[in-house]
């Protein structure tokens, strides 16, 4: 142990959910994936690259999934970042705006990457309490810390702040405020507009989830030209593969199967969280690709999820507070979706 920096000696990892041994016949519902694989071009797209050959490095940064980004979103390429995931592009926003030491301010529960990188940056958590169902905390917009970060919609409890209030959030800090908007296809609005309007607003979008590119690692940051700037101080040098910037742009331009993943997300969405509520499951209403609940009496929640594991049926589930004892779900397809309503109500949990 005394090899690690002292500051990161009792760290603990980020912890993802469980991946079933490749092959084997799961209902993965753990990890906010798509229910549906990506479009048939963005197989095609990759064998051609494949085809071209690999031994060249690149573009280091990805010139032409910016321009299909920018030209989606009408704005210039010269505002798009391009990254190994939106995942990478947090990294790189603790990395960048923030010094050793200083405060990132988030509400609380949110996405549990983001105590990890505080860590690894040696920043100290501000967390303002944001209670399931309730608004988002007002102490949020007025605190002076030079980062903060917004999921929008929420993980993992799926709660959309309107634009409105992630505008005053931009207004009334010093510094970068970080829309993390990796669930925004799924929600009634998204908010990459306001980077228009407000220099200190980077938008962070994923390609994971409504366009089935988990696999791939590809995420973009939309910003202003200061908050893109730092951003390239301290990305790698060639941070996304020719593989998975070919996958990208065949997987922006069928938008017609993009659409489809939503609607169907959307529809599957209500579905479930209808048929939770009915066996008794209070259900957060989501915005995003998954589904928040809490069984009715009588069912406790980790033995639940270890009961549907033996049925190979994985959900996730939360071990602190204010989120101990609720189960989150993955929005899956038809299916899954039923398979697990059925398996629910064989293992008896009832209103
Ligand atoms: N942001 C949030 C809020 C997420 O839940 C996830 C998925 N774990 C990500 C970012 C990661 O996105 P990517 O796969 O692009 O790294």
């Amino acid at each position: 142990v005394t090899l690690i920096r002292r500051s990161l000696r009792d760290a603990a990892p980020y912890e993802p959910g469980e991946q079933p041994p490749p092959g084997e016949d799961w209902i993965k519902l753990n990890t906010n994936e798509s229910p549906l694989e990506p479009s048939a071009r963005v197989g095609e797209a990759i064998r051609r690259v494949v085809a071209r050959g690999l031994r060249r490095y690149p573009q280091p940064q990805a010139d032409e999934v910016r321009r299909v980004i920018a030209g989606r979103l009408g704005i210039d390429p010269a505002g798009v970042v391009v990254g190994n995931g939106a995942d990478e592009l947090l990294r790189l926003a603790f990395t960048a705006f923030a010094e050793p030491g200083d405060r990132v301010a988030y509400p609380w529960p949110t996405y549990s990457l983001l105590p990890v990188l505080a860590r690894v940056q040696g920043l100290s958590e501000e967390r303002h309490a944001w209670p399931p169902g309730e608004p988002l905390p007002g102490s949020f917009a007025l605190s002076d810390a030079p980062l903060k970060v917004l999921t929008n919609p929420n993980a993992p409890t799926g709660a959309l702040v309107p634009c409105d209030t992630v505008g005053e959030v931009c207004a009334q800090s010093p510094g970068v405020v970080v829309l993390d908007e990796a669930y925004a296809d799924f929600a009634r609005t998204d908010c990459a507009h306001l980077v228009e309007r407000h220099g200190n607003l980077l938008v962070l979008r994923t390609l994971s989830k409504s366009y089935a590119l988990a696999g791939m690692r590809v995420g973009f940051a939309v910003g202003g030209p200061e908050v893109v700037r730092g951003l390239e101080l301290v990305r790698d040098s060639y941070p996304v593969d020719s593989v998975a910037a070919a996958a990208a742009v065949a997987a922006l331009e069928d938008q017609r199967h993009h659409r489809h993943i939503v609607e169907l997300v959307i529809r599957e969405r209500e579905r479930l969280s209808g048929a939770l509520r009915e066996m008794g499951f209070t259900v957060l209403p989501s915005e995003a690709n998954f589904v928040m609940a809490r069984p009715p009496q009588g069912s406790e929640a980790s033995g639940l999820c270890a009961q549907l594991r033996e049925r190979r049926i994985l959900v996730r589930h939360f071990a602190h507070d204010p989120l101990a004892g609720w189960i989150r779900v993955t929005v899956g397809n038809p299916e899954e979706n039923s398979a697990l309503i059925d398996a629910l109500s064989e293992l008896g949990v009832r209103a």
